[in-house]
């Protein structure tokens, strides 16, 4: 039996401006399935990152978003906030392309982690320093009790994703969206974290919804892929057979591009 996690059907999502409304997604339908790893890819513009933010209403006033996005059959669009607060705090979890802008420069990572933690769990100190450290070492930080202390300019690019992902990670969560986790890095680096992410994936049993505008980071670690251009979706499939058997010509030039 396969369940579905996510499931968005005929989403569409317009921007009013000087009373016009320009429509950044045109009805797309797509969803992610307990355990599986989808990609939505498409080249900047065609409406990505407006979709991941769907999920969570957390596009702000002047978006207008018709259809449906149910997470685990209850409806997000027009949701009220009791329940979109409840669903970010603890079953949807995003990271994003730069984790300088979401990090708090003025705070040690102790203090980040602890906000995640503490936020929706009610640990003590202790038992929220303990966790945290468990956290650094699952993504990968070396010496964790020695980085409790650091601030995010002290780390590297590829510390502080891994940073962020801990910080995804900290309450559980059930469905992962990561948003061009890996375009702000050096490719040896981007390895690294896509890897880190694989192994999450597997070990947390997480759903994830990936997004990129790189086929080659698709390869490594998507399901099934939504190509998107012009906020539609133009071609769907399962991973490999995206990539043996392109049907759409715009993901043929995408391929085409990568190669
Ligand atoms: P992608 O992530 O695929 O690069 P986006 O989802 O960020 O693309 O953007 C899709 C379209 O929606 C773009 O044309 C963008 O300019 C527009 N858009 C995104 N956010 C807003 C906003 N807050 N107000 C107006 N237009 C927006
Ligand atoms: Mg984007």
């Amino acid at each position: 039996m396969t369940e579905v996690t996510l499931d968005v059907k005929d989403l569409g999502i317009g921007f009013r401006q000087d009373g016009a409304l320009s429509q950044a997604v045109k009805g797309i339908s797509f969803d992610v399935k307990r355990g599986e790893t989808v990609a939505l890819v498409g080249e900047s513009g065609s409406g990505k990152s407006v979709t991941a933010l769907s999920t969570v209403s957390l596009l702000g006033d002047s978006a207008e978003v018709t259809g449906s996005v149910t997470y685990n059959g209850q409806q997000m669009v027009g949701a009220d906030d009791a329940l979109l607060r409840k669903t970010r705090g603890n079953d949807i979890s995003f990271i994003f392309q730069e984790p300088m802008t979401s990090l708090n420069p003025l705070h040690t990572l102790e203090k980040q982690l602890a906000e995640s933690l503490l936020l929706h769990q009610g640990l003590t100190g202790a038992e929220a320093r303990s966790k945290i450290i468990e956290l650094l070492v699952k993504v990968g930080i070396h010496e964790p009790e020695n980085r409790l202390q650091s601030y995010p300019h002290q780390l590297s690019g590829g510390q502080r994703q891994r940073v962020m992902i801990a910080m995804a990670l900290a309450n559980g969560p059930d469905l992962l969206i990561a948003d061009e986790p890996t375009t702000a890095l050096d490719v040896t680096i981007q390895a690294q974290i896509l890897e880190l992410l694989a192994e999450l994936k597997a070990s947390e049993g997480m759903s994830m919804l990936f997004i990129t505008h790189d086929l080659g980071i698709v390869r490594k670690i998507a399901d099934r892929v939504c190509v998107m251009k012009d906020g539609e979706i133009v071609e769907h499939g399962a991973t490999a057979e995206i990539f043996r058997n392109p049907q759409h010509a715009y993901t043929q030039m995408l391929l085409n591009a990568e190669s």
